[in-house]
Parts: structure tokens; C-alpha cells; sequence
């Protein structure tokens, strides 16, 4: 079954604007995504109506708070099919969970000597806790090379693999390239030798879903904004024994059982790595989005999506001197890409101009561009309400672009 994106497009009220008095063609997704009207009138109606502290009060408001909050996380767990609820950590967004697995992990299993993987074509925020944690714990970082066309070497990632290795953590899809990772024979690789897997699920699950139980990766990142619900907060998915195990990362109000300046004893999952008041707004909007996904098909939503990256690949590559970044088999709708010489950065600024909305730069993967010998590159990133006629428009902003910089 087809989207009906026009009908689509309604839901989505910032679509509507124009910029520079042209029509918006937003194509930032990869960054964030924007919010369905379904997303702010829940996140509107809390503020107004029912805003009051979870977990903590006996009253009519933070029952109802705390009743919420727990169905998101419920959400949530249906959506990528965790086993048990107490799974499901909230917190900050991608980065707050992978820091969060690197910081507890770490603690627990990790010894001088040990390695960690992960890939070339990781966003700095899967780079750099890993790079941390390897200080503290005078462990190794390895890294599994990638191909001119943006595809993991798997051989290489193979050899990698020893019983020194205690994580690997890759991406599910590139945030620069689009490359669809091959997940599952990463983890079931990894398993052979005794290593646990973090997936960074923040430029997969929202193109078309996971399946945590099948994939059985030990624990999965995300982020709500990529996935049109609200910023700042994400989600944490670890498998119950590793979580049980591993000691809190933070301490506060909320994660704690009993406190005494003796002895303090934390409380259980998912509590325990939920220090402080949580952002439980996000967290409730997030289950909101994830209904609306659902509502409109998450399958239906990857089919569409690659058939606009069909289009918009194609279509560009007519362009004379444009080269694509990224041109692995299995992509996301990512499109990386450069035009002759001309800097990606003015490039994207005419581009703006002219309504139509593309990143620049090195989308926090600097790895990749020192691996292409690039500085950065234009980053179209498409969603389901993205049209084929805005693909259009996104290639003459392209052609007009090059004709003024060349
Ligand atoms: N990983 C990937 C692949 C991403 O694309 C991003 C965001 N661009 C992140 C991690 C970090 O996500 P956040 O900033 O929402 O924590």
C-alpha cells in the first residue's frame, strides 16, 4: 500500500510555512524530524492540564503523570519488541544512552587490555564514550574499515574479533552515508566470541522499525526527535541480566531504595538508571509519536521512503560533476553528495534561499570525511512526508546553485 502523503503533510503544521517566501522543503530529517500535531497536542494538553511530578506524589495529578509515563515505556517496549518493560530506560536521547552503556559497562566488565569495536562510519557520539571509557579502563578502540561504496569490511571486522573483545557498538544505518548496516551478522559475529553489541538505532528505527528480540542485540539506542516525537528525550533498550548487573551511572533522587549516610541500596529496573526527575513529557510524547508511526505503517514508511531515494539518487546523479557519498546496496533515504569543487557550505546556503532545506558539513562524523579525504558534504536526509516534487525542487536548487558558484 502507497502513502497518501498529501494527506499526510496536514499533520505535520511547520510544513505548511513558507521561508524566503518559498515553500519549506525540508530536508533535514537526519538531524530531526518534525512533530505531528498528534505529538504537540499531547505534549500541549500535559502542560496545561496534567503536568505534575511522576513516581513521587500520592495525588489525583502525579497518579495519571505516572500512569502515562509507564504506558510510554510500555510503548516503547511493544514497538521494538523488548521482552520486559524494565527494559526500557529512558533517557536524554542516543548520546545519553550510549554514554550511559559506556560509563556502566564499562565499570563492570571492562579490564586493562580489553577491545572495543566499533565501525569507521560511526557518529562522534559512538565514537567518542567508547574513546573514554578505553581511557579509564586502559582499554583498546578497533575499528572496522569501510569501502569506497560505504560498506563495512566484514572480513576485516572478523579479524578484529578476539576474546580481548568486550563491546561492539555500530550503527544500524549511517547517519552521512545511508548505509543499512548488516546488523544481525555483526551480532551473531560478536556472540561468537563472547563480546555484547550496542546498536545505535538513531538513523534506523524510524525507517523502518526494529526487533530487538530477533536481532538479539544486548542493548539499542534512540533518540524521540528522530522519531517526530520530542527532543530530549531518548531510550536506552538493555537486556534484563546485563541491566541487573550493571551498577547505576548516575546517582539521585528516584534510583535509590534506601538511603543513609552508611549504606545506599539503588532501586530496581529501570529506576535505577532513571536518576532525578526524568524528562516524563518527552517521554509520554514519544509514546505518542510511536502511536502515530504506527498508525501510518512503518513498513508502508520504509517502501515510500526508498522509493524517494530511487528518485532523488537518480535524478541527481544527472547532474554534471555531482558525486554521491554513500552508495552502498542497503541505504536509508540519505543522500550525501558534492558538486565539483564548490564548497558544500555555499552550496547549502543558495539552497536555503530557495526554500529548500539540506545540512552541511561533516554531520559528526569526521572519521568519514578524513576517510574520503573531504571536508564535509550536502546532506539531503528525506522522511515519508518529503514528496517527489520536492525532490525536484531539491535538484534545481542543486543545478541553480552550480550555476552561480561555478
Ligand atoms: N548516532 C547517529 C547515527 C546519529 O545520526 C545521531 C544524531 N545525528 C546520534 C547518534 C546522536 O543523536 P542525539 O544527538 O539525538 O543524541
Amino acid at each position: 500500500m502507497s502513502l497518501d502523503v498529501n494527506k499526510i503533510r496536514q499533520d505535520f503544521p511547520i510544513l505548511t510555512q513558507t521561508v524566503y517566501g518559498k515553500p519549506l522543503a525540508y530536508f533535514d530529517n537526519g538531524a530531526t524530524t518534525q512533530k505531528p500535531q498528534v505529538v504537540i497536542d499531547c505534549t500541549n494538553q500535559i502542560h496545561t492540564e496534567l503536568n505534575s511530578n511522576i513516581h513521587r506524589g500520592v495525588h489525583y495529578l502525579s497518579e495519571q503523570m505516572t500512569e502515562l509515563y509507564e504506558g510510554a515505556r510500555r510503548k516503547v517496549q511493544e514497538f521494538i519488541n523488548a521482552e520486559h518493560s524494565q527494559e526500557i530506560i529512558f533517557t536524554s536521547g542516543t548520546t545519553g544512552s550510549i554514554n550511559a552503556v559506556a560509563f556502566s559497562f564499562g565499570e563492570l566488565y571492562v579490564r586493562p587490555g580489553d577491545e572495543i569495536i566499533v565501525s569507521g562510519m560511526e557518529h562522534h557520539s559512538n565514537i567518542i564514550p567508547w574513546q573514554m571509557m578505553c581511557d579509564r579502563k586502559g582499554a583498546k578502540l578497533r575499528v572496522i574499515p569501510f569501502t569506497d561504496e560505504g560498506e563495512l569490511m566484514l572480513d576485516e571486522y572478523k579479524k578484529l574479533l578476539s576474546n580481548k573483545t568486550r563491546l561492539v557498538a555500530v550503527n544500524q544505518a549511517s547517519n552521512s552515508l545511508g548505509t543499512v548496516n548488516p546488523i544481525k551478522e555483526i551480532i551473531d559475529l560478536a556472540h561468537g566470541v563472547g563480546a555484547k553489541v550496542l546498536i545505535d538505532g538513531a538513523q534506523g528505527v524510524q525507517h523502518g522499525g526494529i526487533d530487538v528480540q530477533s536481532l538479539d542485540c544486548d542493548f539499542y539506542a534512540f533518540s524521540g526527535h528522530k522519531i517526530y516525537g520530542p527532543t530530549g528525550i531518548g531510550v536506552l533498550y538493555g537486556k534484563e541480566k546485563l541491566l541487573f548487573d550493571m551498577p547505576p551511572y548516575q546517582g539521585g533522587g528516584d534510583m535509590v531504595e534506601c538511603v543513609s549516610f552508611e549504606k545506599t541500596t539503588y532501586n530496581s529496573l529501570p529506576f535505577k538508571f532513571e536518576a532525578g526527575t526524568s524528562n516524563f513529557i518527552g517521554a509520554i510524547g514519544l509514546g505518542a509519536a510511536i502511536d502515530y508511526v504506527k498508525s501510518v505503517g512503518i513498513e508502508d514508511i520504509a517502501e515510500y521512503e526508498q522509493k524517494l531515494l530511487n528518485y532523488a539518487t537518480d535524478k541527481l546523479l544527472q547532474i554534471d560533476g555531482l558525486r554521491i557519498y554513500g552508495t552502498a546496496k542497503h541505504k536509508i533515504s540519505v543522500i550525501s553528495f558534492l558538486v565539483g569543487d564548490i564548497h558544500p557550505y555555499d552550496m547549502g546556503m543558495i539552497m536555503d534561499k530557495l526554500g529548500v532545506a539540506v545540512r552541511t558539513g561533516t554531520h559528526c562524523t569526521q572519521p568519514i570525511m578524513d576517510r574520503y579525504e573531504i571536508e564535509g558534504t550536502i546532506r539531503a536526509s528525506m522522511a515519508f512526508y518529503n514528496t517527489f516534487e520536492e525532490v525536484d525542487r531539491l535538484c534545481e536548487a542543486v543545478l541553480k546553485a552550480k550555476q552561480m558558484l561555478e
